[in-house]
């Protein structure tokens, strides 16, 4: 692989010599110099994973043009890479429409910047955005230190253990001291980006188990302390708890995360796992998530949606983050037959609500994930895989209902499937650009039984639809498109209807 990728590296090489055999000692010496360099890692300097990236990925038959790239998980941290190594790998993954992304680790501050800075370097030279993972930046405003508990009514300091024995989750109002330090660690980073006269385009973090927080058992801990009580007053309700929560939280995120990121780089795209602008609702858990009284819900079937916050402005936040993962318990909330329509139905309406709430200027990006996620559960024998065909068919989807572009996580055990069927969908519609770069969506309605499901992007007198079938009815629909209504027959991929004609 490391050889195939020297070789589309360097075309000239194999163009402009004549002499075979001047070509052949060179190539076998690279070849030898390669197999040495193996014994630590991939041949070709980079982690093994891209190489994995690199072959289940082809490159795209239509430019990108301004379109978002593809954000994909084993895409991140390359390692210690040489600049001719890494002008390399951001050229071989853009070629596919992926974004390389570097990895900044508080931890690990120098030896992070440094790898860090080669790749937006070579993304600098290449006219590329230049992309950060800030993850470990975020963690953690619970740091463990005592100070930061609730108290009980004897004076006692405790931690609320709902979240998981990982995190010390304590009391929101006992974290402000964090806020500085967290602020001022991101900070050294992004003043070495400008001192090197480097942008940070896209940067993103996934602080989820952490901070002010309404799930599980926060509201209940925090009614047993006393300086939660002093705060919330006395008899305070959920829905008073979930917005001091959700407030707090997002003024955290602006004030450690987004704001000194758009000091410096106004231009930035930044934002955060899971949060983005929504119908009041949420339609789907996190792994670490369980449903509590009293948060207030609605139903659908057997699941319970939550009533969500509207917390995504507060945080400055320039893109949403939408998550439409294949979550286990999703499978049995639902009775739909086909099951794919349960995987379906409920990513769809996460990625739906996410598009249709969030204002056109502001890109959506989508977290999507294919393989069934079990967590925190073994395996349960019941679920029935999301079909590949019916995710992909999802995909397309959410791109025709205000999804900009994807970030995909998954298990490394999973690389090779997951970012072969993302890149897929990905790459096949750039043939839609001007559609995608300017396209409105026409529909975000979606079936409450296995039926027609119907989306479009509408760009001028055109528009793009998609329509997939869960039921057995073939007949034409009806939809609305702007100020007319437009006949979608049955068909298979996507078809473009003209209106005026
Ligand atoms: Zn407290």
């Amino acid at each position: 692989m490391a050889l195939i990728n020297f070789r589309e590296g360097h075309p000239v090489l194999w163009r402009s010599r004549s002499n075979f055999f001047s070509c052949f000692l060179i190539l076998t010496t690279i070849l030898v110099l390669s197999k040495q360099a193996c014994a630590q890692d991939s041949p070709s300097g980079w982690a093994e994973k891209f190489d994995l990236v690199l072959q289940h990925t082809r490159p795209l038959e239509h430019a990108r043009g301004n379109r978002l790239p593809l954000y994909l998980w084993p895409a991140i941290d390359p390692g210690p890479l040489k600049d001719e190594e890494a002008e390399v790998l951001v050229r071989e993954l853009n070629d596919r429409g992926i974004a390389l992304f570097g990895a900044w680790k508080k931890n690990d501050r120098e030896s992070s910047l440094n790898q860090a800075l080669t790749v937006a370097l070579a993304q600098q030279k290449l006219n590329l955005r230049v992309n950060i993972n800030a993850i470990s930046h975020l963690y953690s405003f619970y740091n463990g230190d005592k100070a930061t508990a609730h108290i009980d009514d004897n004076g006692n300091r405790f931690f609320d253990d709902s979240f998981g024995r990982k995190q010390d989750m304590g009391c929101p109002f006992a974290i402000d001291f964090r806020k500085k330090q967290i602020r001022e660690e991101l900070e050294y980073f992004l003043d070495r980006y400008r001192s090197e006269g480097l942008e940070v385009d896209f940067i993103f973090a996934d602080w989820e188990v952490d901070g002010p927080l309404e799930v599980n058992s926060a509201f209940a801990s925090s009614k047993k302390c006393v300086r939660c009580r002093k705060h919330l007053e006395k008899d305070f309700d959920f829905e008073t708890f979930q917005k001091t929560m959700r407030d707090m939280r997002s003024y955290l995120q602006h004030y450690a995360f987004s704001q000194p990121v758009l000091e410096r780089f106004p231009n930035a795209l930044v934002g955060n796992y899971g949060v983005y602008p929504h119908d009041g609702f949420r339609y789907w858990y996190d792994y670490f998530e369980q449903f509590q009284e009293p948060h207030p819900y609605v139903t659908d079937q057997r699941a319970k949606y939550r009533k969500w916050y509207q917390d995504f402005p507060a945080t400055g936040f320039t893109y949403a983050m939408p998550v439409a993962y294949t979550w286990g318990r999703i499978f049995h909330w639902y009775d739909f037959e086909p099951t794919d329509y349960r995987w379906f139905y409920n990513m769809l309406k996460v990625a739906s609500n996410a598009g249709m709430s969030t204002p056109h200027q502001v890109p959506v990006i989508t977290w999507v994930h294919w393989n069934t996620i079990h967590f925190p559960n073994e395996p349960d024998p019941e679920i029935v895989q999301f079909s590949k065909e019916n995710y992909q068919e999802l995909l397309w989807h959410m791109l025709f209902r205000g999804t900009d572009t994807f970030a995909m996580w998954c298990m490394e055990s999973e690389y090779a499937q997951e970012v072969s069927l993302v890149q897929e969908v990905y790459a096949q519609a750039q043939q839609y650009g001007d559609f995608l770069d300017h396209g409105v969506p026409i529909t975000f309605e979606l079936p409450k039984e296995p039926g027609v499901v119907i989306s479009g992007l509408m760009y001028k007198d055109r528009i793009l639809v998609r329509r997939t079938d869960f039921g057995k009815d073939r007949q034409p629909v009806t939809v609305l498109a702007g100020t007319t209504t437009i006949e979608v027959p049955s068909k298979v991929g996507n078809q473009v209807i003209h209106l005026n004609e």
